[in-house]
């Protein structure tokens, strides 16, 4: 604790040399103070040092330093003082709540516990719906060189999860802080559909907006026939397009373009009138929500990624060729698109469809992004499609961006199915009886019939429920009621006091599945 200490009284920034001398001062500490002391996240920042501390299933924040002295940073949080007798001497100590205004602070005082952005690093998206998954995504990603997004949620997951978007940022900053991990983590405000949803995350400093034009798409040019897709094409909003109809067959109709991977696309007057009709009102859209995004934060302050996965049909190559084409001449900027692929991209269970022929598609997506400045190809509902990484990664490395969120939920229940079986026993019996609702948003194909009820199960066959498809979807799509119901008293308090009782084995699975989602793109590294 001495040399820590020097540096905490030398002004300092940074952690204790090593995790042995970490170990000794968090216990030196933890004996004091009458709480566990997270060793990882001890920091000499300001005249002080900081660490994160636990006593029962309650984590505590203590900044502490010099006795006689009153550091800037005193004041920053909120909280308790005593004076302690440490082992190197008189110190002041606060011990703070986890509340907002500390979660201020610690970013103001730690700004690794701060989102940033993603410079182009490989990345993965790493939802976490409950606020306690920050601590395992971190084991799975450190020392791997990704940028985590720890932050990561729509709005429609924060209403189903009763969560605020400042909750969803500090639920980051408080784990990143409990590991001590300075590599820095990215804060996605996930499938945002109007100026509203922009200005929410806007506010509690999102740093990567993911803009979701689907309700502006429009699946029926995809069979629509050549007079009906002319009608439609003529009746795009051309004022919000900046363009006219003269000037976009101009620009796309008889183009013929060779892509990096060898392959021509070509587009007729019929291509451009269905790629138009399909996709040019959500590019007006996507262009009028990333300049309300400009005004709000400014060009240089945010990142974005534009999704149109959750919409009914395949993205083909010349509609994506056209929507990027239509995106750089209105002037977005994007570091990633996720189109929608061909075949099934389930919930929570491994791709569904011709991987041949998702391999094939995703060249050519990969291709067509290196016409336009080679942004990022992500992968929505990323979530344990093992069998499409290997083919992602061979292709695309680290422009590849996948995306997960349910099965951080799952693990979680994995964990308290193994830890706490009454408790899994009732979220599933209660899923099952949600499942024909609560499946309506959601791309699944679960059979309830397959999901066995809980008392058929003895408790030891209750985590490799995990592994079968049809429960996972069931779990996967429910988590919004189990969540929510009764304002949190059915469930949620004691999911999440299961959760942190039992937080080491939590994380342990998370390492381990997430884990399995990012080797494959460390290969040959
Ligand atoms: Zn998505």
């Amino acid at each position: 604790m001495e040399r820590f200490w020097q540096m905490v009284k030398g002004g300092d920034s940074g952690a204790p040399a090593d995790p042995g001398a970490a170990k000794k001062t968090a216990g030196a500490l933890a004996q004091i103070v009458g709480a566990h002391v997270y060793p990882e996240s001890l920091a000499a920042q300001d005249g002080a040092m900081l660490a994160i501390a636990r006593r029962g299933i309650q984590q505590t924040l203590l900044v502490a330093w010099p006795a006689g002295q009153t550091p800037a940073i005193a004041v920053r949080f909120e909280g308790d003082q005593k004076k302690l007798d440490l082992p190197v001497g008189l110190a002041t100590v606060l011990e703070g709540p986890r509340v907002p205004a500390n979660a201020a602070a610690l970013r103001e005082t730690l700004p690794f516990t701060a989102p940033r952005s993603l410079d182009g690093r490989p990345s993965i998206g790493l939802g976490d719906r409950l606020g306690l998954a920050t601590p395992g995504h971190v084991r799975a990603v450190r020392g791997t060189g990704f940028v985590p997004i720890l932050a990561q949620q729509s709005i429609r997951e924060m209403t189903r999860t009763n969560r605020s978007p400042q909750q969803v940022i500090d639920d980051a900053t408080w784990g990143v802080f409990q590991t001590g991990f300075r590599d820095g983590f990215g804060a996605d405000a996930d499938h945002l559909k109007s100026t509203d949803d922009i200005d929410r995350c806007a506010a509690v400093g999102f740093t990567f907006y993911t803009i979701d034009p689907g309700d502006h798409v429009d699946p029926q040019a995809d069979d629509a026939r050549p007079a009906d897709l002319q009608k439609k094409f003529a009746a795009l909003p051309w004022d919000a397009l900046e363009t006219t109809p003269d000037d976009a067959r101009r620009r796309y109709a008889g183009l013929s373009a060779m892509l990096a991977n060898g392959s021509a696309l070509a587009m007729d007057d019929v291509a451009l009138h269905r790629a138009a009709a399909k996709y040019g009102a959500a590019v007006a859209h996507t262009a009028a929500l990333y300049r309300h995004l400009v005004g709000a934060l400014g060009q240089a302050n945010f990142e974005l990624e534009v999704s149109v996965d959750e919409t009914e049909t395949p993205t083909t190559p010349p509609e994506h060729y056209y929507v990027a084409a239509e995106l750089a001449r209105l002037g977005v900027r994007w570091v990633s698109l996720a189109p929608r692929f061909v075949g099934r991209f389930e919930k929570g269970v491994d791709y569904i469809g011709d991987l041949g022929q998702w391999e094939r598609s995703f060249v050519t997506h990969l291709a067509i992004s290196e016409k336009f400045g080679g942004y990022k190809i992500s992968l929505h509902s990323g979530s344990d499609k093992f069998s499409v990484y290997q083919a992602a990664a061979r292709h695309g490395g680290r422009r590849v961006h996948v995306k997960t969120a349910g099965t951080s939920y799952l693990e979680a229940l994995r964990t308290v199915a193994g830890r706490q079986p009454d408790l899994f026993r009732e979220i599933l019996d209660f899923a099952r009886s949600r499942y024909g609702e609560d499946k309506a948003t959601y791309h699944v194909s679960a059979d309830l019939a397959k999901v066995p009820a809980a008392d058929e199960l003895p408790d030891d066959a209750l985590p490799s429920l995990l592994d079968q498809f049809d429960a996972r979807q069931v779990l996967h799509v429910t988590f919004g009621s189990v969540l929510s119901w009764d304002d949190g008293e059915r469930f949620r308090h004691r999911l999440l006091d299961a959760l942190k009782t039992h937080e080491d084995a939590y994380a342990d699975a998370l390492n381990r599945h997430i884990g399995r989602h990012i080797a494959p793109f460390l290969k040959g590294k």
